[in-house]
This record gives structure tokens, C-alpha cells and sequence, in this order.
């Protein structure tokens, strides 16, 4: 019985995935399907690359405010 074969992951999967969200049966299932398409592992990886722009983002803002508090 082959699941997910014929639609592909939700944005909310993709992202709860990269966020590390899914419980572990779900992140099983999001996995099975990445290994076999190309399309949904490009998305993750645009929405990991996204993901660390956003943190980058985060960090740079303390840095800034840091030194003026000491
Ligand atoms: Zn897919």
C-alpha cells in the first residue's frame, strides 16, 4: 500500500518539518515521501534556506541593541 504517492506535502508539513514539529510518525511519513520526490525535498530545502535568513535576522538584532546596555 503506497501512501502520499500520488500528492505532495503540505506547506504546513514542510514547514512544521523543518521546524521540527512533526511527531514521529508524521516526520516518518514526510521523509518517505522526500526520498522519493525531488519536488517536495527542493521545497524543503528553500524553506530551511529561509528558515536560516530569518534566524541570521534574529541574531544580527541583539548584537546591535548589545553594547549599548553595557
Ligand atoms: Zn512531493
Amino acid at each position: 500500500m503506497a501512501f502520499a504517492e500520488s500528492h505532495h506535502l503540505t506547506n504546513t508539513q514542510i514547514s512544521d518539518y523543518v521546524d521540527g514539529l512533526l511527531s514521529p510518525a508524521e516526520q516518518q511519513e514526510v521523509e518517505l515521501h522526500l526520498h522519493k520526490c525531488a519536488i517536495c525535498r527542493a521545497e524543503v530545502r528553500s524553506h530551511r534556506r529561509l528558515r536560516r535568513i530569518i534566524y541570521h535576522a534574529h541574531l544580527r538584532r541583539p548584537a546591535d541593541t548589545g553594547p549599548l546596555h553595557l
